[in-house]
């Protein structure tokens, strides 16, 4: 199954918005419905006044696109690419429109998630040339969690305050598919209101290979036992020729495709990722972002958008680079993060509300800066995580919900937890300082969340195995 014709939306008409805080399990087959219209300089209160005021002062080709960004109209592939390069005062300009329209699709608040990464095997065959993961089953440090682990480890997590555990794994080849169900199954059995957000699209395929089923019944099954939503890592970047590099083209991007649309259709809510920084141009990331667009026009089944900066450090993609003679970049520039975060601001417009700045891969400074450049969530505070500091990232250190909660302030909004599927559950008041326990509201009930003193390790739910 291919993804069909999108809903067609001419370039002046109406934007039209995906429904904020969807509940979980049952997408509509049409969640749309009609945006407010966007103010002109002409109704507009001081802030958008500044904005025009700082358009009309820069390359008109930029301001040109920008505002009509500004006044809803859709940003095409041909002009995020011209915007992809705004330097300078066209840069400025560009972080103060995606601010604007980040203020205007969700307010001032910005979020977080707490939730555990477990890992449950980092043994994988796949051989992509980024991952600094996986490793061959006879390797030292190859691990497979067994189900009994896994199920203790999401119970630390609920004891800890987490509402979320993010499960991937690399695709072990001695697992048989029943193994993806049976990972659900132990964490139910063991905290049955723990939001299970897990495997790829990868092992969503290799899990449907193995169990001789297609795409759909495998989903659905896997549905049945208690998969809440989906990660959409993997995603890498959607062009044919950059995957084939990347990844040996083993899961190609009309697959990538259709297992993303198809847990749409089947009402599983999935992220959207991106890796950018390294074989990859501006030209691939506006496509990559035009076609995430184009399917969630067709399906609304998309909670957030997060860019993944490529993390070098010890990624063979990159220590490998001579042997497999490629030109490999060190990861994004501190302006290619902010451009993609306020650039993706831009184009999903209307479509995609959340945009998430992943601390792990940008370090707590400049995710904080992105919340001022079209993000609006800081990904989880998890235990665990291990992707991005396999790849030597420098970001894995330790924080506490309550540093979420400084970060947010210091970046100037308001801090906001939130469900997996941004449902709000906490909001903090002023008063509140580290080492202060917030409370956690799950499925209408009220726990103490006295297991949060404990250090929890932050990562993004975005990691791309
Ligand atoms: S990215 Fe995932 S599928 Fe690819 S080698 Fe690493 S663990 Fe395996």
């Amino acid at each position: 199954m291919g993804i069909q014709q999108p809903f067609s939306r001419p370039h002046s008409a109406p934007v039209m918005k995906a429904l904020p805080n969807e509940s979980i399990g049952s997408l509509p087959s049409n969640r749309l419905v009609s945006h407010t219209s966007a103010p002109t300089a002409d109704q507009a209160g001081p802030q958008v006044t500044m904005v025009y005021q700082q358009l009309s002062a820069i390359d008109p080709q930029v301001s040109t696109i920008l505002t009509a960004a500004l006044e809803g109209q859709e940003v095409s592939e041909a002009e995020a690419v011209i915007l992809f390069q705004a330097e300078g005062t066209e840069l400025e300009a560009l972080v103060a429109v995606a601010d604007l329209l980040r203020s205007r699709a969700v307010g001032e608040k910005a979020s977080f998630v707490i939730t555990r990464n477990i890992n449950f095997t980092n043994v994988c065959y796949m051989g992509c040339k980024f991952c600094g993961f996986a490793k061959r089953k006879d390797e030292s440090g190859a691990e497979l969690l067994s189900m009994q682990e896994v199920a203790k480890r999401a119970q630390q997590a609920w004891d800890r305050g987490a509402t979320e555990v993010c499960i991937q794994g690399g695709l072990h080849p001695n697992i048989d598919g029943d193994h993806y169900r049976n990972i659900l199954k132990a964490i139910k059995q063991q905290v049955p209101d723990m939001h299970i957000h897990a495997f790829s699209p990868f092992e969503i395929w290799f899990g449907a290979h193995k169990s001789k089923m297609s795409v759909a019944e495998f989903i659905q099954d896997l549905i049945n036992h208690g998969l809440g939503s989906m990660p959409g890592t993997a995603a890498e970047i959607l062009d044919v020729e950059i995957r084939k590099q990347l990844t040996k083209d083993k899961l190609t991007t009309e697959q990538w495709v259709e297992i993303i649309t198809t847990a749409h259709q089947l009402g599983l809510p999935t992220t959207a990722t991106i890796m950018y920084g390294h074989i990859d141009e501006p030209r691939h990331w506006a496509a990559h972002i035009r076609l995430l667009r184009d399917i969630q026009k067709q399906t609304g089944g998309f909670t957030e958008f997060v860019p993944l900066g490529f993390v070098h450090y010890e990624s063979p993609l990159y220590t490998q680079q001579r042997d497999n003679d490629m030109s490999v970049r060190p990861g994004p520039t501190a302006q290619e993060n902010i451009r993609m975060h306020a650039v993706s601001r831009l184009m999903l417009n209307g479509w995609i509300d959340n945009i998430q700045a992943s601390w792990v891969k940008l370090g707590p400074a400049y995710a904080q800066q992105m919340l001022r450049s079209g993000a609006n969530d800081l990904g989880g505070t998890l235990m665990n995580e291990s992707i991005s500091r396999s790849a030597g990232g420098k970001n894995g250190q330790e924080i506490v919900p309550e540093d979420m909660v400084r970060m947010i302030r210091n970046a100037g909004r308001t801090p906001l937890r939130r469900g997996t599927l941004y449902q709000p559950l906490e909001t903090f008041s002023e008063s509140t300082t580290a080492g202060q326990v917030p409370e956690r509201s799950l499925s209408g009930g009220v726990m103490s969340q006295s297991g949060l003193g404990v250090q929890l390790i932050a990562s993004t739910a975005g990691a791309s195995v």
